[in-house]
């Protein structure tokens, strides 16, 4: 299994990655350790071995399953508006390449993530760079239902399309509790942080438009 073999982070690899995280910082990310855990991260290691050249473009790409692995950007801006604290528990829904997940281990999170795709889930089990964290679970599963034994969590990230805002998620947030979602029904999504106040309402605030690969209800084993 191509995806169990440990690869290579050589002095070309780090170069691309400091000129990919100059550019994260001149379109206004700011938070010192996203751009570390960006510097840190190999993103080479999450694409194909042919793609490798173009995991230092700010770009998303194709992964498994017709699934993408988010922009560098997105995944600085998600995890930027998500204000990260050591030892926060972290629902991620779209697991993907596993990148962003590792980007929140990263910064301390104790991070519970869900994909939908089986190929994806299975893809992931034997992806060397994910023996590094021991504080990321992932789950197969539909991430509309979230984690209520896992519950409640101090961030929930939705890394998909979310055509509403989930309610179950909600549920399992705590107060005082943020959820980054991309809103939409559409192609275009709009960036949303959702806090949690006292008497469980949510403050919403927005942050422009993205667009991500739909979030969908079910699970899908297909191959
Ligand atoms: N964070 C990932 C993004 C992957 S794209 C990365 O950067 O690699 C979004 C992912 O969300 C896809 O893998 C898709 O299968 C998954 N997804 C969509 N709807 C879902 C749902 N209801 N539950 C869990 N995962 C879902």
């Amino acid at each position: 299994m191509l995806q169990s073999i440990p690869r290579e982070d050589t002095f070309l690899h780090k170069g691309l990655r400091a000129k990919l995280v100059d550019e994260l910082v001149k379109l206004g990310i700011k938070d010192a350790a996203v751009i570390a855990a960006i510097q840190k991260i190999p993103r080479h290691f999450f694409l194909e071995p042919g793609f490798e050249r173009y995991a230092y473009e700010n770009r998303a790409f194709t992964i498994l399953a017709n699934q993408t692995i988010s922009h560098p950007y997105t995944v600085a801006f998600q995890t930027e508006l998500l204000a990260i604290k050591k030892f926060d528990k972290v629902l991620e829904v779209g697991t993907g390449s596993a990148y962003q997940t590792c980007v929140l281990a990263e910064l301390g999170a104790q991070v519970f993530s869900i994909e939908r795709q089986k190929e994806l889930y299975d893809y992931a089990n034997h992806f060397f760079y994910l023996k590094k964290y021991g504080t990321i679970k992932r789950f197969y599963g539909d991430g509309f239902a979230g984690l209520p034994t896992y519950g409640p969590f101090d961030k929930i990230i939705i890394t998909a399309g979310a055509p509403k805002i989930p309610e179950q998620l909600v549920a399992q947030l705590k107060i005082g509790g943020i959820m980054i979602i991309p809103l939409g029904e559409n192609e275009q999504q709009q960036m949303l942080r959702l806090t949690k106040l006292e008497d469980g309402s949510l403050q919403e605030e927005h942050f422009g438009s993205f667009s991500f690969v739909p979030m969908l209800e079910g699970k899908n084993d297909k191959r």
